[in-house]
């Protein structure tokens, strides 16, 4: 017949060898297989047999097996079509406790050998499933815990130094120096009034002038959530429960030895609070890196040139002398200079995310 799929002899016949689940070895071999051959049906441990009527099975992975779009079906069935293409996507690899067997099989295609056998084992296929990306997420964490450990503690007192200097310096700018930075430079846009003179016509008719302002893009700078209170603060309560997360990960992993004797609890926990600690390192050391620009990248110059200018909003100068930075402002309410220390260990080197 037209289009008909060989199958080795081998296979025809049930291969009753398999006592208890597949494990992941055999899984990936299985999986090779598929991949390296597209002929699920030549493995050497499936059975091209049609299970028996009302078998119990235990799904235990699914498959792809690679084909053109426009190839819908490439691999023959033993449950329903076995000697011609019935699927692609989503087969399953079926064991068979009873009989021993594994059978490589469609997606839906037990089912009308045994409807609620293969809803339950679909139901129990999906939890194996999940467990299994979670311990691969733990696993691709396990490496790096310790060292995300470490960028924590580095990162700790530089958190604390950027929160103490923010904390200060907006202060000085609300009440010392009166200048709503916050609200005249947002987004890090420094404007300034721009005066253009544009003609009128009176009401009698006669045509004159008037100054129009309007506010001008003068500059742009960075690390700006050092006085705008939009970036995260509180670098060390952000980060200490992390920490106390990954040191409790960390022991129970180096005690249990084995990630298979995790509870499905902790499994779950460590899954998602693995990269989540990872995401939030990241996040202060990004706005960490952000506000420590906002002292060392011109901002300070860029800020002191739009104070001066004739058409800023508010006179003010600033500059930074060593480890202080020195303001006066034209709508201060006391005399003098207000000066504003930079801790030093705002401006030490930042550690790094390790990578996975
Ligand atoms: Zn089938």
């Amino acid at each position: 017949m037209n289009g008909q799929i060989d199958i080795p002899q081998q296979n025809l016949i049930n291969i009753p060898l398999f006592d208890s689940e597949p494990d992941e070895a055999l899984l990936a071999e299985i999986k090779q297989h598929i991949r390296e051959t597209q002929r699920p049906h030549t493995w050497r441990g499936h059975s091209h047999t049609k299970p028996p009527q009302g078998a119990f099975v235990v799904y235990c992975d699914e498959f792809n097996v690679a084909a053109p779009d426009t190839v819908e079906r490439v691999a023959p069935c033993p449950c329903c079509n076995p000697f011609h293409p019935q699927y692609k996507n989503s087969g399953k690899v079926a064991w068979f406790p009873d009989e021993k067997v594994i059978r490589l099989i469609g997606p839906l295609c037990f089912k009308r050998i045994n409807a609620t056998g293969h809803e339950s084992a679909l139901v129990e296929l999906r939890k194996k499933m999940k467990a299994r990306r979670e311990l691969e997420v733990i696993k691709a964490h396990i490496p790096t815990i310790q060292a995300v450990i470490d960028s924590i503690d580095a990162l700790v007192p530089i958190g604390e130094a950027l929160d103490e200097f923010r904390d200060d310096f907006n202060r000085a700018l609300d009440h010392d120096l009166n200048l709503p930075f916050f609200r005249a430079a947002r987004m890090g846009v420094l404007t300034v009034a721009e005066r253009t003179i544009v003609p009128v016509v009176r009401a009698d008719g006669s045509v004159g002038q008037r100054v129009e302002e309007r506010p001008t893009a003068f500059a742009t700078v960075v690390g700006y959530s050092m006085y705008d209170r939009s970036g995260p603060v509180a670098a060390k309560k952000r980060l200490a429960p992390l920490r106390s997360a990954l040191v409790e990960i960390a022991a129970r992993l180096s005690a249990s030895g084995d990630l298979e004797k995790l509870s499905e609890a902790e499994r779950v926990r460590f899954a998602e609070s693995l990269p989540a600690s990872r995401d939030k390192l990241a996040e202060v050391l990004e706005d960490a890196g952000a506000k420590q620009s906002f002292l060392t990248s011109g901002t300070i110059d860029t800020l002191a040139q739009w104070g001066r200018h004739p058409h800023a909003l508010h006179q003010f100068s600033i500059q930074r002398k060593r480890n202080v930075i020195i303001m006066s402002s034209s709508r201060q309410r006391s005399e003098g200079h207000v000066t504003i220390r930079v801790p030093p260990e705002a401006l030490a080197h930042l550690p790094s995310l390790p990578a996975i």
